[in-house]
């Protein structure tokens, strides 16, 4: 008998048979014995439907507020129907949305934080041996408006509730029965990973890799709550986050994973002054735009000039462009030029830590692909290189291979 918070992504909750398979497996664990919290997406579809509406209604400027007000439906459809299914197997179920259990959070709309959650009304059903169904993404702030917690939120929402809960493990389920070496849907011969540490699925998530969302494995480190991905539709015991221990790191791998993001766009401002005050120059008025900018490379200057390269998010390439270009004189660039065609391709291990040499093998790798890199940033435990985004897969699996991570493979 465990106390868990289980998840189902918007695939597997993506139809109603789909929610009456998931109804009868909560049914089995609730039969077992399981007090059972559990936290549902939209499905699958809906989420990027509700947008696409409101841009056809406000294309220049979406309202974030009333935004959240519709996103926050895609959920509140899926917390009724498999609260329906339950029911129609004969067991006790309540569904509410985020705001009836009060997950509390900042006003910051699409990209809110929780705060705090009230377990009270959550508690009492589970006393009377009900399972409680929470809708993920979403919850409400101080004044009472419904906000959501950016895409892929659901995971937050459900590792939030099971540390306010204090469950045993919070449990992810998706359409893949774990944590994998890469996307399985990039190279096939990836592998699943029976543990994975916290340290480097943060890396993981922040560097692309979206089976968890990032502040999901932030708040389970955070909260220390043991944290498992898990396939519904497959019986496993999928991939555990774990808190690096020393029996771990003995065997740890070199690089335990690569991730990737086709999200990004390059920018590079040349021939600028190579005075102090210039990076703050290109970068304030960047960031004054609420542009979030990832890798930034300055180069050794020559003749006092430099350049200047950085990547922002791929959507605000050509706001940023255009702003830029229109301060050209001011900034006495030579030029501005950028590249929306490119990904980023990361190595992750905390394997590296300790060993040298596995930049170079990256590198050697990638050059064998006659891949070339257009930038390159390093971390202890992880290297990040920037490519045209048409080698994106293949850079992947020549990675994979260089460092051992397939299937049949044993791992250096
Ligand atoms: P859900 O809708 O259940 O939240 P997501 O689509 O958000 O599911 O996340 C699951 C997907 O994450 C998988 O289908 C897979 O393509 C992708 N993914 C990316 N990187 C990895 C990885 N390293 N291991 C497993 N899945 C990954
Ligand atoms: N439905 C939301 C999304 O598509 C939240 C989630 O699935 O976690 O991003
Ligand atoms: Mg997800």
């Amino acid at each position: 008998m465990a106390f868990l918070v289980k998840k189902y992504g918007g695939t597997s909750v993506g139809t109603v048979e789909r929610i009456q398979h998931v109804a009868k497996s909560l049914k089995e664990a609730h039969d077992a014995g399981d007090k059972l919290v559990v936290v549902v997406s939209a499905m699958s579809g809906e989420t990027n439907k509700l947008v696409s509406m409101a841009r056809e209604v406000q294309p220049a400027v979406v309202d974030v507020r009333e935004l959240d007000v519709l996103l926050s439906t895609g959920e509140q459809v899926t917390i009724a129907l498999l609260s329906m299914a339950l029911k129609e197997l004969g067991v006790d179920a309540c569904s509410y949305t985020g705001a009836q259990v009060k997950i509390l959070t900042d006003d910051s709309h699409s990209k809110a934080r929780i705060v705090s959650i009230d377990t009270k009304r959550i508690e009492a059903d589970l006393d009377q041996g009900r399972i409680v169904v929470v809708a993920g993404f979403q919850g409400v702030d101080e004044q009472g408006d419904i906000t959501t917690l950016g895409r892929g939120g659901s995971d937050t929402s459900a590792v939030a509730l099971a540390a306010a809960l204090k469950c045993d493990e919070c449990q992810i389920f998706t359409d893949v029965d774990g944590v994998y070496t890469t996307d399985p849907r990039v190279e096939s011969r990836a592998r699943r990973l029976d543990r994975i540490t916290f340290e480097e699925m943060l890396e993981m998530a922040s560097l692309g890799s979206k089976v968890l969302q990032i502040r999901a494995v932030e708040f389970a480190g955070k909260y220390n709550v043991p944290l498992r991905v898990l396939s519904s539709f497959k019986p496993g015991n999928g991939t555990l986050i774990t808190y690096d221990d020393e029996e771990n790191s003995m065997e740890q791998a070199l690089v335990s994973g690569i991730a990737f993001n086709r999200d990004e766009a390059q920018i590079t401002v040349t021939g600028v002054a190579d005075t102090p005050g210039t990076a703050f120059a290109i970068l304030g008025p960047i960031s004054e735009l609420n542009v979030e900018v990832d890798m930034i490379i300055q180069n050794i200057g020559a003749n006092d000039t430099t350049d200047f390269t950085f990547t922002v998010h791929r959507d605000e390439y050509q706001r940023v462009m255009d702003f830029l270009t229109s301060r050209q004189e001011q900034l006495g660039a030579a030029s501005i030029t950028g590249n929306d065609r490119i990904a980023k391709v990361s190595i992750v291990g905390v394997g590296m830590r300790s060993h040298a040499g596995i930049a170079s093998r990256m590198f050697k790798s990638l050059s064998e692909s006659s891949i070339n890199m257009r930038l390159i940033t390093t971390s202890e435990i992880k290297i990040s290189v920037v490519i045209d985004e048409k080698y994106l897969e293949l850079g992947v699996r020549a990675l994979h291979e260089e460092f051992g991570l397939a299937e049949s493979e044993v791992v250096a």
